[in-house]
C-alpha cells in the first residue's frame, strides 16, 4: 500500500503492533493511552474498566496524576464517566466542569481540562468501561473524533475480553463482563441441570479486527451484504421460515434492516475508520445491543433483536464460520441457549448430551417446550436478554422448577445447587416406592396415569413411573427429526418398536399433526399469517390422503394382530371425523382382502381440542370408542390466546370457571354416552391443575413422564369426595369465583403436595 496512512487508521494500526509486542499488562495499557492521546492531539487520555462490584476503575492514563490509577473510582451512574457507563453513550461536552453530571476527583488533579469526549467500551451490547480524551483548552470535538474513539473502544473491548489485565484490577474484584448473572424466567420443564452454554445461533467470533485494505474491506461489506440481501429473498420465496421456524414477521423486519441506510452508512463508516468489515458489524452491533438493553418497549427491543440477529446474519457470511459445536458434537451436560426455536430444531440436537434448554421468548404449552419436557431436560423460556450475554462455554445452572438461570455461577451457588439436585435425586426415590401401589385415591376413586410421549425412546419411562401406558403418542416427532418422509417400512418399524417396548400397556397413536408450530422441514407448506389456525393437522391429513392413508396402514401392520387405539387430532366437526375413520376402516377391509392380519381389537378417538366441536358433542361422541382432551389447543383456542406467545400465553388461567366449566362439560357428556375420555394437555401435568380435572371429574390423566411421580403422590393422599362438591358448587351460579384460589385453599386443608 502507497497511500499515507494516518487518523484512525493510523492509531488502529500503532494499536495492532501494540497489543502484538512483549509487554507487561499495565505498560501495554499505557502505552495505548499515549498512542491514543498523540493521534487525537489530547492532553488526557484515560481508560476506566468497570468492576463487577459496579464500580469505575481508573486503568490507565496519560495527562492526569499517575498515582491516581487503580485509585481512583467512580460508581455507574457517578460523573460523566460513570454516565456514560450507564447509559452506554458518547458524551462529548466543551466546558465538563460545568455539566451538572461533573463529579470532581481532587487525586486525579483534572481541574485544568474544560473540554472532554467520553465513549463507552461495549462487549456484547454491555459496558466493559469507558475512554476518555480531554483537552485543557475549550473545544468542539467533531462527529469524526467521536467516531474514531469509537472504533478504538471497540479494539480495547476485545483486549479487554481476554484474560490478560484480570492480574491488573483491584484484588478480590473482577472485570464485569465475566460477572455472574441471574434471570428470572418461566419454568417450562422441571428440574436442575449443571452445564455448559451451547448458544443455538452462535455468535460469531471476530479475530482480525484492524484492515489492511480500507477498500478491500469496503468491498467485502458490500458483497456481504448483497449476499445477505438475496437469502433473505429466498427465505421468502422458498417459505424457509417455516423450516428456521422464522415467523413472518421478523423476516419482514430483517428485510427492512438489511435495506435500512442508515445501518449500513454506519457499517460503511466504521470500516472507512480503519476496522475489517466484520469488526466493523462487531461495533455496530455492540451499539444496537446497548440500545437494546436499556429498551422497555417490548416491540422495539423484539425489532432491536432482530436486528442484532441480523448482523450474525452478516458475520457469518463475512467470515464463513460461527459454529462453536455442532448439533451434533455438543459437550457434555450441554446446555442450548436460544433466542428461541422450534421443537425440530431442539431435537436435532446430540440427545445423549443434552441437559437443558434455556429460551428468552417461548411459552408453556409451545411445542419445543413440550419436547424439552418429553426429553426431559431442564428448560426455563423467557430469561429476558440472555443470549447477548452469554457465550458458548459459559457454565450456567437452569432451575426449571422456580424459572430461574445462573449464568457463571458464583461456587456457592452451584454448591447449592448440587445440594438440590441431590435432594431431588431422594425426592425421586420416594416416588419410585409409590410406583407398585395401585393409583387411588384415598376415599378409593382410581385414577388412570398415562405417558405422553412421541419418542420410542420415551418408553423405556414407562418401566421407571409405572405408568399404565401412553395416552398420547405423538407421531408427529419423528417425522419432525428425520430428514426426509418416513416411508411406510419406516413407520411399520417404529410404531412396531414403540408397541413392542410397551408391552401390555396401550398406546394412544395420534395421527399426524403436523402444522401450526410443528414444522416438517421437508413437507413445504406455503407461508400463512395464522400458522395455529392454518392448513394443519387433520385438515392437511384430509388433502393429503396419501400420507394419511400410508401412516393408517403402517399402524395396522405395526399391530401385528394386537389391539390398537388411534387418536384423531384437531376435529372441527363430527363429519371431519368421520371421513378420517372411513379411511381407516377403508385399510383395514383393504388388509382383511390381501388375508394380511389386522388388529384383534381396533378402537378410534377424537380429541376436543377446538371450540366448535363442544357443541356437538352428543352428535360426535356415538361415534367415538374414546376421546381426549387436547388442553393446550382448546384452551388457545377458547381464550384466543397464542400458546406459543410468550405476552399472551399466560394471561388466562385455564381452570377458571368458565374453562373448568367447558371441561365439565365434556365430563358430563362423555358419562352420558358412556365414552372413555383422558386430559392429554399440559394441564394433566401439574398438580394443582390436575386437582381441578379430578374435582370435574377427571379419572384418566395423560402428562409428561417425568410428572408421574408429584402426580400420584397427590392422589394418594387426597379425599377427593370433600373437593368435588365445593368445586361443583363453586362452578354452578353465576358469581365469580377464584377457582384456583380455592382448590389452593382445600388442598392446604388435606395437606396435599400441590
Ligand atoms: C393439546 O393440544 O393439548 C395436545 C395434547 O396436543 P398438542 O400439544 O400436540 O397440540
Ligand atoms: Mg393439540
Amino acid at each position: 500500500m502507497t497511500s499515507v496512512v494516518s487518523g484512525p487508521r493510523l492509531l488502529l494500526r500503532q494499536l495492532r503492533e501494540t497489543m502484538a509486542e512483549t509487554l507487561d499488562s499495565q505498560d501495554r495499557l499505557d502505552k495505548i493511552v499515549n498512542l491514543i492521546a498523540d493521534n487525537m492531539g489530547a492532553d488526557v487520555c484515560s481508560f476506566y474498566v468497570l468492576r463487577d462490584d459496579g464500580a469505575l476503575e481508573l486503568f490507565a492514563t496519560r495527562g492526569l496524576s499517575p498515582t491516581a490509577v487503580h485509585m481512583t473510582t467512580l460508581r455507574l451512574g457517578e460523573g460523566l464517566v460513570g454516565m456514560i457507563a450507564a447509559e452506554a453513550e458518547p458524551l462529548a461536552l466543551e466546558d465538563a466542569p460545568s455539566h451538572p453530571a461533573f463529579a470532581y476527583r481532587p487525586e486525579t488533579g483534572e481541574d485544568p481540562f474544560h473540554s472532554f469526549l467520553g465513549v463507552p467500551v461495549l462487549k456484547a451490547g454491555q459496558t466493559l468501561g469507558v475512554l476518555v480524551v480531554q483537552n485543557s483548552e475549550r473545544r468542539i470535538y467533531r462527529e469524526d473524533e467521536t467516531e474514531a474513539m469509537l472504533t478504538t473502544a471497540t479494539i480495547l473491548a476485545e483486549m479487554l475480553s481476554t484474560s490478560e489485565f484480570e492480574g491488573l484490577i483491584k484484588p478480590g474484584s473482577d472485570i464485569d463482563l465475566r460477572r455472574p448473572r441471574t434471570f428470572e424466567g418461566t419454568g417450562f420443564s422441571e428440574g436442575v441441570a449443571l452445564g455448559t452454554v451451547v448458544l443455538h445461533d452462535p455468535r460469531v467470533v471476530v479475530r482480525n479486527f484492524v484492515a489492511d485494505d480500507t477498500d478491500a474491506e469496503m468491498e467485502r461489506l458490500e458483497s456481504a451484504l448483497r449476499t445477505m440481501r438475496m437469502s433473505i429473498d429466498d427465505m421468502f420465496e422458498h417459505g424457509d421460515m417455516q423450516v428456521n421456524s422464522i415467523h413472518r414477521d421478523i423476516l419482514e423486519s430483517y428485510r427492512m434492516f438489511a435495506h435500512d441506510r442508515g445501518w449500513v452508512r454506519r457499517l460503511s463508516e466504521a470500516v472507512q475508520s480503519g476496522l475489517t468489515a466484520e469488526a466493523a458489524v462487531e461495533r455496530v452491533q455492540n451499539d444496537t445491543r446497548a440500545r437494546m438493553m436499556r429498551q422497555t418497549d417490548s416491540y422495539i427491543r423484539d425489532r432491536l433483536h432482530d436486528l442484532d440477529d441480523l448482523a450474525n446474519r452478516l458475520l457469518r457470511i463475512l467470515t464463513g464460520d460461527g459454529d462453536m459445536f455442532g448439533t451434533k458434537d455438543l459437550p457434555e451436560n450441554a446446555v442450548i441457549v436460544a433466542r428461541n426455536m422450534g421443537p425440530a430444531e431442539l431435537l436435532e440436537y446430540d440427545r445423549s448430551r443434552l441437559r437443558g434448554v434455556v429460551l428468552e421468548e417461548g411459552a408453556m404449552t409451545a411445542h419445543v417446550a413440550i419436547i424439552a419436557r418429553s426429553l426431559g431436560l431442564a428448560a426455563v423460556g423467557q430469561a429476558d436478554s440472555i443470549v447477548s450475554v452469554c457465550e458458548s462455554g459459559d457454565d450456567i445452572i437452569v432451575d426449571g422448577d422456580t424459572g430461574t438461570v445462573h449464568l457463571r455461577p458464583t461456587p456457592d451457588v452451584e454448591a447449592i445447587y448440587v445440594d438440590k439436585v441431590k435432594l431431588k435425586a431422594r425426592r425421586q426415590e420416594q416416588y419410585e416406592a409409590l410406583r407398585p401401589l395401585p393409583s387411588v385415591t384415598k376415599d378409593g376413586v382410581p385414577v388412570t396415569l398415562l405417558h405422553n410421549s412421541g419418542l420410542v425412546a420415551d418408553l423405556p419411562a414407562l418401566d421407571e413411573t409405572g405408568a399404565e401406558g401412553v395416552g398420547l403418542f405423538r407421531t408427529e416427532l419423528q417425522f419432525m427429526i428425520a430428514s426426509k418422509l418416513p416411508r411406510l417400512a419406516e413407520q411399520v418399524e417404529l410404531y412396531k418398536e414403540a408397541m413392542d417396548m410397551a408391552g401390555d400397556r396401550p398406546i394412544v397413536f395420534r395421527l399426524l399433526d403436523i402444522g401450526g408450530d410443528k414444522v416438517v422441514p421437508y413437507m413445504r407448506a406455503a407461508a400463512e399469517e395464522n400458522p395455529a389456525m392454518g392448513w394443519r393437522s387433520l385438515r392437511l391429513a384430509l388433502d393429503r390422503p396419501g400420507l394419511l392413508r400410508t401412516q393408517v396402514r403402517a399402524l395396522l401392520q405395526a399391530a401385528e394382530g394386537r389391539p390398537l387405539k388411534i387418536l384423531v387430532p384437531m376435529v372441527t366437526e363430527t363429519s371431519e371425523y368421520l371421513k378420517c375413520t372411513q379411511v381407516i376402516r377403508k385399510e383395514v377391509e383393504r388388509m382383511s382382502r390381501l388375508h394380511m392380519v389386522v388388529p384383534s381389537k381396533l378402537e378410534i378417538g377424537a380429541m376436543i381440542e377446538v371450540p366448535s366441536l363442544l357443541f356437538e358433542l352428543d352428535t360426535l361422541l356415538p361415534e367415538t370408542d374414546f376421546v381426549s382432551i387436547g388442553s393446550n389447543d382448546l384452551i388457545q383456542f377458547l381464550t384466543a390466546t397464542d400458546r406459543a406467545n410468550r405476552r399472551v400465553a399466560n394471561s388466562y388461567d385455564p381452570i377458571a370457571k368458565p374453562r373448568l366449566r367447558v371441561i365439565r362439560q365434556i365430563v358430563e357428556a362423555t358419562k352420558r354416552h358412556n365414552v372413555p375420555l383422558t386430559m392429554c394437555g399440559e394441564l394433566a401435568g401439574r398438580p394443582l391443575e390436575a386437582l381441578a380435572l379430578m374435582a370435574v371429574g377427571m379419572t384418566r390423566l395423560s402428562m409428561g413422564p417425568s410428572s408421574i411421580g408429584p402426580i400420584k403422590d397427590l392422589i394418594l393422599s387426597l379425599d377427593l369426595g370433600a373437593i368435588q362438591k365445593k368445586v361443583n358448587q363453586a362452578l354452578e351460579g353465576p358469581e365469580q369465583v377464584n377457582i384456583r384460589a380455592l382448590l389452593k385453599e382445600l388442598a392446604d386443608k388435606q395437606a396435599l403436595p400441590v
